[in-house]
C-alpha cells in the first residue's frame, strides 16, 4: 500500500501490524532542563491522536525525543519508529498464547515465563526479550552447572545431551536479542520477539517435556514378544 499524503505508519492492535494512520490531532511541547552535569536535557514531547486507515480504530501515541535526536527527527518524515514512541494507548498488544504445558514444568521457570508473556501482552518487548534470555540461562544452569558465560552454558547443554548440536547457534541468537535489549537499548520487532519465544518454547519442550513423553510411551506401549528360539 502506497503511503497516502499526511499519513504515518505505526502499530495497530486490531490489524496486528504496522499500518498507515491519519493524524487526527497533535500537540507538541518542549520540556527544558539540564542534567546533573549541566548539559542540555530538554525533551521534545509530541502527542498524537491517530486513526488507522485500515480498520478506522483510533488510538493515542506519545513520542519523546531527546536533544541528540532532535536534528535527525527534524529531517525525518515522521519520528514514529521505536524507540521514539514512548507510550501507546491502548498498549501495543502483541500477546502470545501461554503454552498449555506451563504448569507441567519447573515452578521457577514457569513463573519467569509467565511474567515474560505478561510483558509481551502489554507491548513491553524489551522486558519480554530479557525474560526470554533469563529463561534460557535458567534452563542451562538448572540442567548443568553454571560455566560462567552464556556460550559455555549452552555448549554444556549440548555436551550433556539435552540439545542437538545444530540448535546451539539458534539459542545463542535468541540470547543475543535479550542481551541487545539490556545493553544496547535494542527494541525487537514483532517477528524477532516471536522468534525468540518460539525458540524458548522449543527448548523447554526438548529439555523438560519430550523426555517425559518418551518415558510414558515406553511404559504404556506393549512390549514386542520375544522371538522363540527354534
Ligand atoms: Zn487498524
Amino acid at each position: 500500500m502506497a503511503r497516502p499524503d499526511d499519513a504515518v505508519k505505526c502499530w495497530c492492535n486490531r490489524c496486528r501490524s504496522d499500518t498507515y494512520h491519519h493524524i487526527a490531532a497533535s500537540h507538541e511541547t518542549v520540556v527544558s532542563g539540564t542534567d546533573p552535569r549541566g548539559r542540555d536535557a530538554s525533551r521534545r514531547l509530541i502527542y498524537y491522536v491517530v486513526e488507522c486507515l485500515g480498520c478506522k480504530d483510533i488510538h493515542f501515541l506519545k513520542i519523546d525525543i531527546s536533544p541528540e535526536d532532535l536534528i535527525w527527527c527534524s529531517n525525518s518524515e515522521h519520528p514514529f519508529d521505536s524507540p521514539y514512541v514512548q507510550e501507546n494507548y491502548p498498549p501495543r498488544n502483541i500477546a502470545r498464547r501461554v503454552p498449555e504445558w506451563i504448569d507441567l514444568i519447573d515452578v521457577s521457570l514457569a513463573s519467569m515465563l509467565r511474567e515474560s508473556y505478561m510483558a509481551l501482552s502489554i507491548g513491553a518487548v524489551r522486558l519480554a526479550a530479557m525474560g526470554g534470555r533469563a529463561a534460557l540461562e535458567y534452563i542451562a544452569i538448572e540442567k548443568c552447572e553454571d560455566m560462567g558465560s552464556f556460550k559455555k552454558n549452552v555448549n554444556e547443554l549440548v555436551n550433556a545431551g539435552f540439545l542437538a548440536k545444530n540448535l546451539e547457534s539458534t539459542i545463542l541468537s535468541a540470547l543475543d536479542v535479550g542481551s541487545a535489549a539490556i545493553h544496547r537499548g535494542y527494541t525487537p520487532g514483532l517477528e524477532s520477539i516471536n522468534d525468540v519465544f518460539s525458540i524458548v518454547e522449543n527448548i523447554v519442550e526438548s529439555v523438560y517435556l519430550l523426555p517425559e513423553s518418551g518415558e510414558r510411551l515406553s511404559f504404556t506401549t506393549p512390549k514386542r514378544p520375544e522371538k522363540r528360539k527354534s
